[in-house]
């Protein structure tokens, strides 16, 4: 009995559990249930059991693979307890024995695949032209979410941008597979943003996916293959940055995974970080107003990087007023894969997480994830326009007129 695999969740990771529950009111899934099986300690619990001797049966499994992987826990933790890289590892235990495997295998190669991702899109337009009820359940909320995306035109491609004058440093921009795909915008504004606060912007054409939602559902070989591909496609630039938090927080633990993971890991940044930077350092203007902008933290932005004034700085340069509408940053649901594999859950948080939208007043929610940006649409539904903050950052520097040096 025990672990299934040779890369289970760390023991010695596991013991750091003191056990004292201060981290049960950040967790999603204890909140909505109020069972010790589905919080932090509990699932640390069942970790240590396995690893004692116990069986890592269906039950375990369920307590395990129900973890929406926010690391609320890991931000509350007094005691350093490393939860995301002990839940990470544990998914590769859960996959080997659960029935989900062929489920996440699926969608483990679809997203690293631009041909098979370019599929999906198609079927979410095609999806769209026929109408949401020939749309199973489970899958009717992200088709939701992608309706507005769904008449976009092509993927984003690579390129190298210079700025006016002399760059002051160089960036190698992680375009991804789901923001390549279906969030061009929000890479145009970065790389505008960025060319503006007089950098050099490369975007490889040789990258792929950064594989974390592989990692996330426990596919540990294809997350390895894919960090193996895209570390030396790294080398050489001064700052790797990301506008999804979801790859930013992955690009961070690259270190643990392969060689030369440690120097992607150093190097890489949240784009809300170097515009909060440039904005500083007065190399990008502020812009005045008063219109309200609610903030949604995504969790890898907020938990795992803990990068959580930067946005609200962009924000507010950008011209607006940031309202908060969550202090305990609470998951919206989206979760990479979770809200497929989790339906139940996934909605109820989702729709938690848009009424909170609505009692701001804001007509604009900024969220810089694009599983969280999906989510707030379906779950929105047109209440309130969703937007990365680069993105309202981007649009007043354009309005503006604003040329660098000038
Ligand atoms: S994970 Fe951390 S906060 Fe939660 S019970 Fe263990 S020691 Fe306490
Ligand atoms: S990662 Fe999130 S859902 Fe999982 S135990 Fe921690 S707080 Fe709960």
């Amino acid at each position: 009995m025990g672990w299934a695999t040779s890369h289970p969740p760390d023991p010695a990771g596991v013991a750091t559990c003191i056990q004292c529950g201060l981290c049960l009111p950040s967790c999603p899934t204890f909140r909505l249930t109020g069972r010790e099986d589905q919080s932090p300690r509990g699932r640390l619990t069942a970790m240590a059991a396995v690893a004692d001797g116990a069986e890592l049966d269906d039950t375990v499994a369920h307590i395990l693979d129900t973890c929406l992987g926010c690391r609320a826990c890991e931000a509350a933790c007094p005691s350093m307890v490393p939860y995301g890289e002990l839940i990470e590892a544990a998914r590769v235990e859960t996959a080997a024995v659960s029935g989900s495997r062929v489920r996440r295998s699926l969608l483990s190669n679809v997203l690293p695949s631009k041909g098979l991702l370019g599929t999906a899109s198609l079927a979410a337009r095609v999806a769209q032209g026929l109408g949401s009820w020939v749309v199973p359940g489970s899958l009717r909320t992200g088709f939701e979410g992608l309706r507005p995306l769904a008449g976009r035109p092509d993927r984003f491609k690579g390129g190298t941008w210079e700025p006016e004058g002399e760059a002051v440093a160089t960036v190698g921009l992680l375009t991804g597979c789901v923001m390549d795909e279906w969030f061009r915008t929000v890479h145009e504004a970065t790389v505008a943003v960025l060319v503006a606060a007089g950098y050099r912007v490369v975007a490889p054409e040789e990258q792929t996916c950064c594989g974390a939602l592989s990692a996330h559902d426990g596919d540990r070989d294809t997350a390895l293959d894919l960090a193996e591909r895209n570390a030396p496609v790294f080398e050489g630039f001064d700052f790797i940055v990301s506008n999804s938090a979801g790859c930013g927080a992955h690009l961070e633990g690259y270190g643990h995974l392969v060689d030369g993971g440690e120097s992607v890991a150093d190097r890489s940044l949240d784009v809300n970080e170097l515009v909060a930077r440039s904005i500083a350092d007065g190399r990008l203007p502020a812009f005045e107003g008063a219109e309200l902008v609610a903030m949604q933290d995504p969790c890898h932005l907020r938990h795992a990087q803990r990068v959580v004034d930067e946005p609200r700085a962009v924000v507010r340069a950008a011209g607006y007023e940031p309202v908060e509408i969550d202090p305990a940053g609470i998951c919206c649901g989206a979760a990479g894969t979770y809200s497929i594999l989790h339906p139940g859950t996934s909605e109820e948080l989702g729709r938690r997480k848009a009424d909170q939208v609505r009692s701001s007043k804001a007509a604009i929610v900024a969220s810089a994830n694009p599983g969280c940006e999906l989510q707030l649409r379906a779950h929105l539904a047109g209440d309130a326009r969703v937007a990365h903050p680069v993105e309202l950052y981007a649009e007043s520097l354009s309005a503006s007129g604003y040329r660098p040096g000038r």
